[in-house]
Order: C-alpha cells, then sequence, then structure tokens
C-alpha cells in the first residue's frame, strides 16, 4: 500500500485539514508554504488521466476549492498555485494522485520558473499540435 493509501486509511496519521468518502486533504509535512496542502483522492489512482470515476473527478474539484477557501477564510493567504506531478517525467514523486495547494504570499521566495519552449511556440508547430489532436479524436 502506498504513503498515502495509509494516510487516507488512517494506518498512517496526518494533519487532516478535509476528508469525505472520496477525498482527502492534509498538510504537507515539508511545506513550501505555511498552509501547504495536499489533496488526494481516497482510492488509489496513480494520475489524473487514469480517474475513470466522475463521482471522484468532480470531488476533487470541489476539495481544491473548499481547501482553498478554507486556506483563504483563515487568512492564511489571499492567492495560491495549484500543481499536480502526472507521472516519471513529471517528477511525480509518490505513485498516488495528488494536487498541492501552494499558499502565495507578498515577498515569498517561492519561484516557479516555467521558461516557454520557442520551438513550439512557433505557429507552424502550434497548429500542428491542434492538427495532432483533432485527429486523435
Ligand atoms: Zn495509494
Amino acid at each position: 500500500m502506498c504513503t498515502f493509501c495509509k494516510i487516507v486509511s488512517g494506518e498512517l496519521p496526518c494533519y487532516e485539514v478535509y476528508k469525505n468518502k472520496e477525498v482527502t486533504a492534509f498538510l504537507d509535512i515539508n511545506p513550501i508554504a505555511p498552509g501547504h496542502t495536499l489533496v488526494v483522492p481516497n482510492k488509489h489512482v496513480e494520475k489524473l488521466d487514469h480517474l475513470e470515476n466522475s463521482s471522484v473527478r468532480g470531488a476533487l474539484m470541489q476539495a481544491l476549492i473548499d481547501v482553498s477557501n478554507q486556506l483563504i477564510n483563515a487568512g492564511l493567504c489571499e492567492d495560491y498555485t495549484i500543481l499536480s506531478d502526472n507521472g516519471l517525467h513529471a517528477d511525480q514523486d509518490e505513485p498516488h494522485l495528488h494536487f498541492h495547494i501552494i499558499p502565495r504570499l507578498i515577498d515569498e521566495e517561492i519561484k516557479i520558473y516555467t521558461p516557454t519552449n520557442q520551438e513550439a511556440a512557433k505557429e507552424t508547430e502550434l497548429l500542428n499540435v491542434l492538427d495532432v489532436l483533432q485527429r486523435s479524436k
């Protein structure tokens, strides 16, 4: 059983901030900022694209909104970033789907640097990707 499944089942402790029958949210024990929270589906699924249950899909989005509101209403932040790494090449560190909600504060030292791929930004490449996507429907 993976670490997050153990947390969801109660086998491992966590700083739980939100729980219903489909989703659990708890504080990240290696927080980037105070209030940094992880949101996970209770049932083990590795990646977002593996999530077939539409009820769980909806519950996850609801939890992301509810927990963000919790952080805001508690005065921990007004702004936040939501991240989810999916798969080996995305540096997913735990093989159980999870979303980070990271409070963002004025004068913080967090730098999330995502440079534009200049080749991919060319119009011919954008049109090529669009064509590939449309043909794969
Ligand atoms: Zn798991």
